[in-house]
């Protein structure tokens, strides 16, 4: 595994931020399995978790300006740091041109912090992406194989808060491996919670 200090890597239009490694799932399909950077970045692996302070220094040599969004991604869930990513995210806001800030999440920070942190996510960004990855509980559990047991329960009522909050835009995510009849299935699950469903391409 090689390791790097990739904090800002560039994915099409996009600058997507990596503040850290940790995760509490273990999805068979996660990209960390097979590679050890993503998009052909450099490494993902992280030296160490990333300061404030060096976060914002690799974000000043960056022109905010030509990305259509900066994501919270990376190869870890963003809120595990969460105290971290909302600084950071204040801190784009407060800069001039700041694009559209995004987080994609696993949609277990509550489990994480055993606390709703939806409220405070929304209010720093625009959009919150979350991994439904299935529609039903023990599809979730076989492909996203969480610490938690109750995640699936977790990740709705994360979900539904965010909606709840009001100023983010909420999206629920599936990859496009999954069946048609489960992503249809996926997308009336989204529905009820008030989110929208992306089906996204797998690329591995
Ligand atoms: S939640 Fe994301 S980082 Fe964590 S194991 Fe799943 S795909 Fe990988």
């Amino acid at each position: 595994m090689k390791k790097a200090m990739t904090i800002s890597y560039e994915v099409g239009e996009n600058l997507y931020l990596n503040l850290t490694n940790k995760c509490p799932c273990a999805c068979t399909f996660c990209i960390r399995n097979h590679a050890d950077g993503a998009y052909g970045s450099d490494p993902l692996w992280l030296e160490h978790e990333p300061t404030l302070d060096e976060i914002i220094a690799d974000l000043n040599k960056r022109k905010l300006k030509k990305y259509r969004e900066v994501v919270f991604c990376g190869y870890g869930e963003p809120t595990e740091r969460l105290d971290v990513l909302l600084e950071t995210a204040a801190y784009l806001r407060s800069r001039e041109n700041c694009p559209r800030l995004r987080i994609n999440t696993n949609g277990l920070g509550d489990l994480i912090h055993g606390r709703s942190i939806a409220k405070e996510l929304c209010y720093e960004l625009d959009t919150v992406s979350i991994s439904l990855n299935a529609p039903t509980e023990k599809d979730y559990m076989a492909v996203t194989r969480p610490k938690f047991d109750n995640a699936f329960e977790a990740l709705q009522k994360f979900t539904k808060d965010c909606v709840k909050a009001g100023k983010a835009e909420v999206i629920m995510s599936v990859v496009d491996v999954i069946p048609p009849e489960q992503i249809e299935a996926s997308r009336a699950l989204a529905e009820k919670l008030g989110a929208k469903l992306r089906v996204r391409e797998f690329d591995d």
